[in-house]
């Protein structure tokens, strides 16, 4: 009966449907909707079940026979809210195709979830004539989407919870995903993004190491310990890093055959600055011993040098005094024989002198990272500045790059800077004590400023202070050497060492150093 209607209606109906091929035929059609593998159910218009295919049996377990005559509500669950059918029906019956998911009932009472689209078969006319239905059951394609869903939430609950700084980067540094401990991080830090600074950081340590060729198995870099210098002259803080690619699958068209996709970085920062801190007493322990020992020997060079520059004056000028005499009185004058005689014997100690001092040691050149120097020697004058009441405005570029030179030499440089410094401001009526240091990445070299607020040094001494023996210091025991060695040191990395003019108060000293330039 129900095929019946279908067939008169299709029948009664002039077709205004595009025109069939001659091979194929019209049979065609109910074979392929019978062998469709959705279920597909055809209803005139209240819904009122007319056809069904085989495979609407299987899904919903009507029988053709149970379900012809019946309406479509013998699948409703009736759970779905009443809006919902009524927005349906809305749309179905002004001609326009729906589609929706929505729980439904089989025979056995079981549920189902249902993709379900509803089209609306309309004559030549524009009108209605009946419905096409078609769904299919999506419980377990819902399942797994939920499971999908539920393993990222998971995942990003442990990932926000780890303890570790992590960190997805795209290629170029931006950062596109990250955990709790990392915004923690740019907090603490008070940046844009550490991770950009850490990357440089990895990418610095893994130049340096290029030529070792580290196993580092599926990772990209693995336990690289780098070291973040933040704003406003907080402690350093260190960080072992991990990197692995992460690679994403585009998810186009075209990315489907080629295999496509965005490759990514997932960085993993563990910090380790307490352990660092503890390595770094005993470093900078052993470093103080090194660099008093090292002050001992120049002390010593320093003094035999100007004890030599010294007794060469009056030795060259007993030795013209000798000339003077053989000429006027003769080479056998017994008072010539015997100041020629002072002279040799005077020139022979100077010589004995000269021998006896110290050499320079070589030292060989390696990575330096002057922040990292600069620390050391504020830290090994921490005494001294706390002894002379100042206070240290540390300002270091967050990241600066590495350069090559002899980390003892330059160590001794700075050393030498601030050591003035602090003795500048270390004397009465100097009631600002303020010692700053800063670096910058500048003019493809590092430049440092050591500025203090002592009394400074005026114009006319501002070059003469980088000759040798020539001090300002009151008192003894300044022999004059420290700031012509320093240059000298500045001078073999094929940088400089310059007071800055016109300052308002104290001294500014800045110390630029090349990059590209090796000692
Ligand atoms: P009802 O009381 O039958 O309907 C709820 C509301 O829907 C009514 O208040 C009314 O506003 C509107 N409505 C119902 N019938 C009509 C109508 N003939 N004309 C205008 N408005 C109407 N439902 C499912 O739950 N699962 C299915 O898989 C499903 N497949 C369908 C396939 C086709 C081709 C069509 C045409 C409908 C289908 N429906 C399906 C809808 C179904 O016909 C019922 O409307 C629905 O099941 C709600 O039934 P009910 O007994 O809970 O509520």
């Amino acid at each position: 009966m129900a095929n019946e209607q279908l067939r008169t209606a299709a029948e009664s109906e002039p077709q205004a449907t595009e025109k069939l091929s001659p091979s194929i035929h019209p049979q065609v059609f109910q074979h392929t909707v019978n062998q469709a593998d959705m279920a597909i159910s055809i209803t005139d218009v209240r819904g009122n079940i007319l056809y069904v295919n085989p495979a609407f049996t299987r899904v919903t377990g009507y029988g053709s026979d149970e379900a012809i005559g019946k309406n479509q509500s013998i699948l409703s669950n009736q759970s779905m809210p009443r809006a919902f059918y009524q927005s349906l029906w809305k749309r179905i019956s002004h001609g326009e195709p729906w589609g929706g998911r929505l729980v439904n009932r089989r025979k056995d009472g079981s549920k189902y979830l249902a993709e379900l689209s509803i089209s609306p078969v309309v004559n030549g006319a524009g009108e209605v004539l009946n419905y096409l239905g078609m769904h299919r059951d999506i419980t377990e394609v819902q399942r797994l989407e939920y499971q999908v869903r539920n393993q990222k939430a998971l995942i990003e609950s442990v990932v926000d919870a780890a303890p570790v700084v992590i960190a997805l980067l795209d290629i170029d540094d931006r950062v596109v995903l990250d955990n709790h401990a990392y915004k923690m991080l740019q907090a603490d830090l008070g940046m844009a993004e550490p991770a950009p600074m850490l990357m440089t950081a990895v990418r610095a340590s893994l130049e340096l190491d290029s030529g070792r060729g580290r196993r580092t198995s599926g990772y990209l870099f693995l336990d690289r310990e780098v070291r973040l210098d933040p704003p406003g002259g907080k402690q350093p803080r260190w960080f072992s890093c991990s990197g692995s690619r992460v690679r994403e699958d585009a998810g186009t068209a075209e990315a489907f055959l080629a295999g496509q996709g965005r490759d990514y970085l997932l960085l993993v920062a563990k910090e380790i600055t307490s352990l660092r801190a503890q390595q770094e007493k005993a470093r900078v322990a052993a470093l103080r011993a090194v660099m008093a020992d090292e002050d001992r020997v120049s002390s010593l060079r320093e003094s035999l040098a100007a004890a030599t520059f010294r007794l060469e004056g009056p030795l060259n000028m007993m030795a013209s005094v000798v000339g003077m005499l053989a000429r006027r009185k003769g080479e056998t004058d017994p008072m010539s024989v015997a100041l020629a005689d002072a002279v040799t014997a005077g020139q022979k100690a100077l010589d004995e002198l000269r021998s006896m001092i110290p050499g320079e040691t070589r030292e060989p050149i390696g990575p330096v990272n002057l922040n990292e120097l600069l620390r050391d020697v504020l830290d090994l004058s921490t005494g001294r500045l706390l002894a002379a009441g100042i206070t240290v405005n540390w300002k270091p570029q967050a990241m600066l790059p590495t350069l090559k030179g002899a980390p003892n030499k330059l160590r001794s440089l700075f050393k030498a800077l601030i050591d003035n410094a602090i003795e500048a401001m270390n004397t009465r009526g100097c009631r600002e004590r303020e010692l700053t240091v800063v670096s910058k990445a500048r003019l493809g070299g590092i430049e440092v400023i050591i500025a203090d607020t002592g009394p400074g040094i005026v114009g006319t001494q501002q070059l003469k202070v980088f000759e040798p023996f020539h001090t300002t210091k009151r008192g003894g025991g300044h022999l004059g050497t420290g700031l012509p060695s320093a240059q000298q040191v500045a001078a073999e990395h094929g940088g400089f060492i310059e007071i800055e003019p016109a300052t308002a108060r104290g001294c500014r000293v800045r110390v630029l150093l090349p990059l590209d330039r090796r000692p």
